[in-house]
């Protein structure tokens, strides 16, 4: 995961800067294609280290309360752009008794969606795809049963193969699907977050045709206000204009790193913020300016030659005379996933940042964990 999360991280980050930078509108659109590219890429390495968590039974859901409208405008953009790639429509419709807020595990209930969603686009060379969500009371009032239908006009799933299908690593039909790109891991993955949320999957498919994956999954309820998909349009060519949501020219940030690449994406992602940057490519050299100076926060890389970050972060608090021991230090490492938030959360650290890092996680942070005077 490290290995393949770092050149991600470059990818990403240093297109957003030119998403931000360019005038061109030809230029804009080639890089919200690398950045769709990007976070499919990132999604499907997410989906091989999901399938062993799975299998060893540590996959834990994280429940709390999200926001309906944000959650499928989010699929939406990532699939419009593939669906356009291959000349095929993409229509979402939402019923309007589902409720603006839920309670859930929001993320991975986007895996399901744009794994299903994925395969339609895959196996479809002409027609639609679509998305359509429905809501269903169920008895007690605090939740709310919400039916997912993805449906194609693909090519089909022969009767004989349906029982296969949600296999790991199968392909059926791997005669026709020759030339389609595939791990056969999707749908594993969709039919175990299923089972794990109590939700029910199932699948019509006519040969040649076209084919419905349905998927009920029973929620929480949060409050009483129904969605209005009209408040969140995303999709290419609608990204708003990069704005920072702060400025800090007097604070003081160290980023240690052992890979120059992910030093030089947080630098570029920070420019327009204007927090004057520091840098250190080892633990060593991370101790030797503490020593010396005083950081307000410190963004800190785990894997590195030698010595650690979690062993740097406590030589930096155990450091005596130093200017830093007292720093807000952030973990920002290709470590993703919530046991290691709480890995870092039980050894001190004051916030977690996973890369590829995410721009406006960076700046919400930063504001988080900075003194307000520094703040303007
Ligand atoms: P893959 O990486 O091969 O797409 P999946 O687990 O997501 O793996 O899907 C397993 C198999 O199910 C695919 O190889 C394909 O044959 C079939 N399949 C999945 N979704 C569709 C669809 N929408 N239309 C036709 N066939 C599908």
């Amino acid at each position: 995961s490290h290995e393949i999360r770092t050149p991600i991280n470059t990818i990403i980050g240093l297109n957003e800067m030119i998403l931000r930078d360019t005038e061109s509108a030809e230029i804009r659109e080639d890089a919200e294609n690398i950045e769709a590219a990007g976070k499919m890429l990132l999604h499907l390495i997410n989906d091989i280290l999901d399938m062993s968590k799975l299998k060893s039974g540590k996959m834990e859901l994280i429940i709390s309360k999200f926001d309906t409208a944000a959650m499928i405008s989010e699929v939406d953009s990532m699939i419009s752009i593939r669906a356009r790639e291959k000349d095929l429509s993409f229509n979402v419709e939402v019923a309007k008794d589902v409720p603006a807020f839920l309670k859930g595990d929001d993320v991975r209930i986007k895996q399901i969606l744009i794994n299903l969603l994925n395969n339609s686009v895959k196996y479809t060379n002409e027609g639609s795809v679509k998305l359509s969500v429905n809501a269903r009371e169920d008895k007690d009032s605090d939740s709310v049963t919400i039916i997912f239908a993805v449906s194609d006009t693909g090519i089909g799933i022969k009767k004989e193969s349906i029982p296969y299908l949600f296999d790991a690593f199968l392909r059926v039909d791997s005669e026709n699907n020759k030339m389609i790109e595939g791990t056969g891991l999707g749908l594993s993955i969709v039919r175990q977050f299923v089972d794990l949320m109590d939700g029910d999957i199932s699948v019509e498919s006519e040969y040649n045709k076209g084919t419905t994956f349905t998927v009920e999954l029973p929620l929480g309820r949060e409050g009483q206000e129904l969605i209005d998909m009209a408040k969140t349009r995303g999709g290419v060519g609608t990204r708003k204009k990069y704005v920072p949501m702060f400025k800090a020219p007097d604070a003081n940030l160290l980023v240690v790193d052992d890979n120059s690449m992910n030093i030089k994406v947080v630098e570029r992602l920070l420019r327009d913020t204007g927090v004057r940057i520091d840098t250190a490519s080892s633990g060593e050299q991370a101790l030797a300016k503490t020593l010396i100076n005083r950081y307000d926060i410190i963004l800190m890389d785990h894997e590195m030659p030698n010595m650690n970050g979690i062993e740097c972060f406590h030589r930096i608090r155990e450091q005596e005379d130093g200017h830093s021991s007292d720093s807000k230090i952030v973990a920002l490492t290709a470590n993703a996933g919530q046991d290691n938030a709480n890995l870092y959360a039980n050894e001190g650290f004051d916030g977690f940042l996973s890369k590829p890092v995410n721009s406006e996680l960076l700046e919400k942070e930063i504001i988080r964990l900075l003194p307000d005077k520094l703040l303007v």
